[in-house]
């Protein structure tokens, strides 16, 4: 059977920066079969729930990286390292398990994949990824953005 790491809060578990979640039932049927082992980064870098949100200022992901580009707070404070420090207990975590995909909450500054927050805290996306679907990809894992399955929100 294939296995998926899987954002945790797309399976009802709160761990968004607001204390919520975004379950959806295609994910919790997969941990239900085994299929899909769920994780945060932004917890694993060791951010407490609830949080201040934050943003990429000065590129994405992939800049983070690179030391291009720092992760901010709403109120100015550089949580890059924790951010760094989530992806890689995340790649760890894979490794350790043998993953090679994961399935990640899209937009977020971590999980995107596709796109994130463009830095300004408007609301306003850019294209890019997040710093553990970048971090990730750099090591060989399949990341694949939420968006892209066919989903349907328990709350809705
Ligand atoms: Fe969900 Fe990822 Fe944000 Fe954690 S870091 S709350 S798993 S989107």
């Amino acid at each position: 059977m294939k296995k998926y790491l899987i954002s945790a809060c797309l399976l009802g578990l709160n761990t968004r920066y607001d204390g919520e979640s975004n379950p959806e039932t295609v994910f919790l049927e997969m941990v239900k079969t085994g299929e899909a082992i769920p994780f945060c980064p932004e917890q694993a870098g060791g951010l407490p729930t609830p949080r201040d949100p934050s943003e990429i200022i000065g590129g994405d992901g992939r800049d983070v990286l690179k030391g291009k580009a720092r992760v901010i707070t709403d109120k100015g404070q550089d949580v890059t390292e924790k951010f760094l420090k989530g992806a890689k207990e995340t790649c760890k975590l894979a490794k350790l398990l043998g993953v090679d995909k994961a399935i990640l909450k899209s937009k977020s500054p971590s999980c995107g994949c596709k796109c994130v927050y463009d830095g300004t805290f408007s609301g306003s996306l850019r294209e890019g990824m997040g710093v553990t679907a970048a971090y990730l990809r750099e090591h060989g894992i399949n990341v694949i953005d939420s968006e892209q399955m066919p989903v349907k929100p328990l709350n809705n």
